[in-house]
């Protein structure tokens, strides 16, 4: 059977490759974690170095639990500040110190140059997760609304906050959580980052509801490729991030073969971020997990290709 010639069949992937002449470039971003050892270290300067020339809006680095990665946090922002021209968001959160610790981090940040901050809470260091009771330090921030206002207090940062297109799991509904959003934004937040998911429909209605309230800041889903369905089963259950069933038939049966399951990866968040893209999101943050090539790949299929140099080495 031949198709009518005016009709074409394309679906969500190759049109997001087909970006028509004149469209928006997508802004992408990434988050690493700050590296343990030397080994970690070259890898994630090896993501850094494939990443770069990709010219994100922002490359994010992730605070540890509890605050235990502070050193090694800011170690790797400094040096991408000076090896690199990528803008660094050095995520910072409440637990664990007090008010004065907290700004003398955001002080010296400033002082190296650095222009974004990912204001978080954090979790409670000894539950070593989402879920368990955070207390607040008598003598520090409580959430990241003070937080946020203490990081705006400091400089004209751009403030990135968390949020949970299904709910944070302590919060009492959705409309909790979209108010305590409008608060991080009437504190100074000026974009919001996505939990990671699988369900478009709840980010989707998520956003509908920021906006609804008022909410004008951009909402950027965060997007991770899945290699390990197991780790991943693990995590949502700690986030509480519904994971649906396609996505475990996708990867039964290949806990020995992790080649498949990185193409399978690729192929489901690049079709993810397509079928945002549909719905008008020109914004993708990406959790790397210090890899770059899945990442990569996806950026290729949103049209994303090198305009920068790697660092400031290779423009010399
Ligand atoms: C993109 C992203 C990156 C992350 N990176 C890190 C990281 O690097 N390190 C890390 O340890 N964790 C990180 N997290 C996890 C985060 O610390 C946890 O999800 C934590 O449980 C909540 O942090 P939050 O900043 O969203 O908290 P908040 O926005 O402070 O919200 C937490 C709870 O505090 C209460 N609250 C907040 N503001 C108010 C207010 N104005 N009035 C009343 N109640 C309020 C609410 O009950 C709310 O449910 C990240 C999460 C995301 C989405």
């Amino acid at each position: 059977m031949t198709l009518p010639p005016t009709r074409r069949v394309i679906g969500p992937v190759a049109r997001a490759g087909e970006r028509p002449v004149g469209a928006a470039r997508p802004r992408v971003s990434f988050e690493f974690f700050p590296p343990k050892t030397e080994k970690m270290e070259e890898s994630l300067w090896e993501a850094i170095t494939r990443l770069a020339p990709l010219d994100p809006a922002f490359v994010s680095v992730t605070y540890g639990a509890g605050g235990s990665t502070r050193e090694r946090t800011h170690r790797t922002v400094k040096r991408i500040l000076d090896e690199t021209r990528l803008k660094p968001a050095a995520h910072l959160t409440c637990v664990g110190a007090s008010r004065a610790e907290v700004d003398e981090v955001i002080h010296d940040y400033w002082n190296i140059g650095v222009r974004h901050i990912v204001a978080l809470r954090g979790d409670p260091p000894s539950q070593g997760g989402i879920g368990g009771v955070y207390v607040p330090r008598e003598d520090g921030y409580k959430n990241a609304t003070e937080l946020t206002a203490a990081v705006r207090g400091q400089g004209a940062f751009e403030v990135l906050v968390g949020v949970y297109p299904e709910k944070h799991p302590e919060s009492p509904s959705l409309d909790h959580d979209i108010d305590v959003l409008k608060a991080k934004v009437d504190a100074g937040a000026t974009l919001g980052i996505s939990q990671f998911f699988f369900d478009i429909d709840a980010f989707l209605r998520f956003v509908d509801k920021a906006r609804a309230a008022g909410i004008t800041i951009p909402i950027v889903p965060g997007v991770m490729p899945v290699t390990n369905f197991n780790t991943l089963k693990t995590m949502s259950v700690a986030c509480q991030t519904s994971v649906p069933s396609w996505l475990a038939n996708l990867f039964e049966g290949l806990d020995q073969d992790p080649e498949t399951r990185r193409l399978i990866a690729c192929s489901v968040a690049a079709e993810m971020c397509a079928k945002l893209q549909e719905q008008g999101f020109n914004d993708f943050h990406f959790y790397t997990l210090n890899r770059a090539d899945l990442v990569y790949a996806i950026c290729r299929v949103l049209g994303v290709r090198e305009i920068a140099p790697a660092s400031s080495e290779a423009a010399a």
